[in-house]
């Protein structure tokens, strides 16, 4: 095995007592066996069950996590055997690991002061976060990087049950793990890490493990095989880190710049792994029976999250803040989501009007898609899907945005594509879908599909050919030549309205929409704000407010005061801050949301300034009883944070309507 290759020096008396210790933890029988014969390649699936069934409270615990939401199987799996051969030796065998370790750190007599909770917290974010990013990134084998991830700090098991009372304070209450490393060198003259290696010697743990327990801290110096799977650990290990710890945001930016640079992944579709690798660890943490601590809630996270990344996002550059900004990636297929093709469309088509060039927008949609998923299941229509948006964007990702407008429907905005060019590109993006078969996996079988779609096709071309009103007209054209195309039989591309105009394209774009939905012309950024509009935002929570009064800047027309509770906003406006509009949150300390909607409405000073109650839960109950007080709109504060462009139009919308009731009422 590779031992540390140029270590620095470092206290080998520390680590050499704490391997002769006797209460260093010693890893279960079974577990040792099972890491043993699975060396072998071609063990059967037998000769594992045989292995784990003599422990059967490690039979039972294996079979729960195994059809736990954790691993998303169709039907339930009633032994180890049919475990191991739908899911995998490597599966079968990071389990029994996993389970091992928290047997090893039960029985190991650690102090009651250690912090246990911590210690797994990390482990178990850590290791749902390395398989959801080995899976998202192909970068390496899922199961070797959630088991690798598992593992990585046995040396702080190490450290706590041998040095017990001089390890405690060396660590205590320390999130960030690189400073834990780093107050374990100073105080121990040694880490974790070493002493990790050791025990893993002494386990035979096999070399990909030692490796990520000895340089999940130093990535770049493990053995080159193992490059892209210590990067995945160590990505982890950042996502852990702030998913146990959401108010550091220092350990979001090193997770971000990570993804970024070592997988290219984006920091707006980092922060949607972020949410599903809470949401998988708490899945996980449950059947292994390990605390994760409070689970989070997703809206919360999110949106601190999205405070933290604005806020250092600030302080860098303003561009890349309104890219980083916005979620821009649909989880599902990777492919940009509906309000990045709405932002993308609306500033493409202002571009084009200025500089008299043309724009394209194609609309691609799957033929008869229910019946893949009526017929092979959700997951095979999932995967299809995937597959789908990857060839559209190794077809057209260069010469436009490939975004998943809805469900199975895709939509690419291509600039300078005037018509003819732009029924090229359809037909070039309708071939390669039909050209060869989907080969999907659904469950354990693989499926060959034949998958097409039919594509339609509108153009804009100021002062040369035919020209639109608006973005949201060009979008409802090309939608309306999918239909076209589906009516002449699917496989197809149309694209009339490019050279003949479309009375309901024009018709459309004065449809008003109402924000949630959005509207494809939208962009608050295009409208010229007529006057600063003054806000009054009653929020408890000062991230929530420093979210709005971020989204509601001055740049774009608006004016925020923020009030902590209820009296407090009341007293202000009955001291004549007369607002143009109220943000409500509905929790407050001292009143509910719903309760200043009953006061502002109940008065006939204050009747007519419009409410927008803000809440955590979009749920049904909460909406109507804001609205039955009398809210003019109710707002979801994870999609508010998500995508806020349309709520300030939303706002300016709201605002203009009770000027215009004030006025009626006056006359
Ligand atoms: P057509 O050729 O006329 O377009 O028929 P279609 O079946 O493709 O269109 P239809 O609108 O009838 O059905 C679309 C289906 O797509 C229905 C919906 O359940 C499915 N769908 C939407 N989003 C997803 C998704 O994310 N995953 C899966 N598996 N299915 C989805
Ligand atoms: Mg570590
Ligand atoms: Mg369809």
């Amino acid at each position: 095995m590779t031992q540390a290759r140029h270590d620095t020096a470092h206290n080998t008396g520390t680590l050499e007592r704490v391997m002769q210790c006797q209460t260093l933890p010693t890893l279960p029988g079974v577990a040792m066996r099972v890491l043993e014969i699975t060396q072998d390649k071609n063990v059967s699936t037998q000769e594992i069950a045989a292995t784990v069934q003599n422990d059967p409270a490690l039979t039972a615990r294996v079979l729960r996590t195994v059809n736990s939401s954790f691993y998303g199987l169709n039907k339930p799996c009633p032994s180890i055997t049919r475990a191991t051969g739908l899911l995998g030796i490597t599966t079968v065998k990071s389990i029994v690991l996993g389970f091992s370790l928290v047997e090893t750190s039960r029985r190991a007599g650690i102090n009651q002061s250690f912090d246990m909770l911590a210690y797994w917290r990390r482990a178990v974010y850590s290791a749902s976060g390395a398989r959801l990013l080995a899976l998202s990134t192909n970068a390496c084998d899922p199961e070797e990087a959630f088991v690798g991830a598992l593992v990585q700090d046995i040396g702080v098991l190490a450290f706590a049950s041998t040095l017990r009372d001089e390890y405690d304070p060396v660590v205590s209450g320390e999130n960030d793990h690189d400073k834990h490393l780093a107050a374990e060198v100073e105080c121990l003259g040694t880490d974790h890490c070493r002493a990790g290696a050791a025990l893993a010697q002494r386990w035979r743990l096999p070399e990909p493990l030692f490796e990520c327990i000895r340089w999940h801290h130093q990535p770049e110096r493990c053995r080159p095989e193992y490059a892209a799977l210590l990067r995945v650990v160590a990505s982890a290990g950042y996502a852990a880190a702030f998913l146990a710890d959401v108010a550091a945001k220092p350990l979001l930016d090193r997770f971000v710049v990570s993804m970024r640079e070592w997988f290219g992944i984006e920091p707006g579709a980092s922060r949607s792994l972020l949410a599903q690798i809470n949401e998988s660890a708490q899945s996980l943490a449950k059947s292994m029976d390990v605390k994760a601590g409070e689970s989070a809630d997703l809206s919360t996270i999110m949106a601190q999250a999205h405070a933290q990344l604005i806020e250092n996002q600030v302080e860098m550059q303003r561009e890349t803040l309104e890219l980083t900004r916005q979620t821009v990636t649909d989880a599902l297929t990777g492919a940009y989501n509906r309000a990045h093709f709405d932002r993308e469309v609306a500033q493409a088509f202002d571009r084009s009007n200025e500089e008299r060039v043309p724009l394209a927008v194609l609309f691609c949609d799957a033929d008869r898609f229910k019946s893949i998923n009526d017929t092979h299941g959700h997951q095979a229509g999932d995967a299809v899907l995937k597959e789908l948006a990857s060839r559209l964007a190794g077809s057209l990702g260069k010469i436009g945005t490939v975004c998943r407008y809805g469900g199975e429907e895709f939509a690419v905005v291509v600039p300078g594509a005037d018509a003819a060019r732009a029924l090229k590109v359809g037909e070039v993006a309708r071939r390669l879908v039909c050209s060869a078969p989907f080969v999907v996996s659904s469950g354990t079988e693989q499926l060959s599909l034949a998958v097409t779609i039919s594509v339609g096709v509108a153009a804009h071309h100021p002062g040369v050919g035919h020209t639109f009103e608006s973005a949201a007209a060009l979008v409802h054209a090309a939608d309306e030549c999918v239909y076209e195309a589906k009516n002449a039989g699917r496989n197809c591309v149309r694209s009339k309205s490019c050279t003949q105009g479309s009375p309901t394209a024009a018709a459309a774009a004065d449809r008003a929409g109402s924000p949630p939905r959005g509207d494809a012309a939208g962009g608050a950024a295009r409208q010229q704000p007529a006057s600063t509009l003054r806000l009054l935002a009653v929020e408890d929570d000062p991230l929530a407010a420093r979210l709005f009064t971020f989204i509601f800047s001055k740049e774009r027309g608006f004016e925020v005061t923020v009030y902590a509770t209820g009296e407090e906003a009341m007293r202000a406006i009955g001291d004549g801050h007369s607002p143009d509009l109220i943000l409500c949150d509905i929790n407050l300390p001292d009143m509910t949301g719903v309760d200043v909607v009953r006061r502002i409405k109940g008065n006939a000073a204050t009747q007519n300034i419009p409410i927008i109650v803000i809440s955590a839960t979009s749920d049904g109950d909460t909406r109507a009883r804001a609205e039955g007080a009398g809210a003019d709109d109710f707002a979801d504060k994870g999609a508010f944070a998500a995508d806020s462009d349309p709520w300030c139009m939303r706002v300016r919308e709201l605002v203009e309507r009770s000027r215009g009731m004030g006025r009626r009422s006056a006359a």
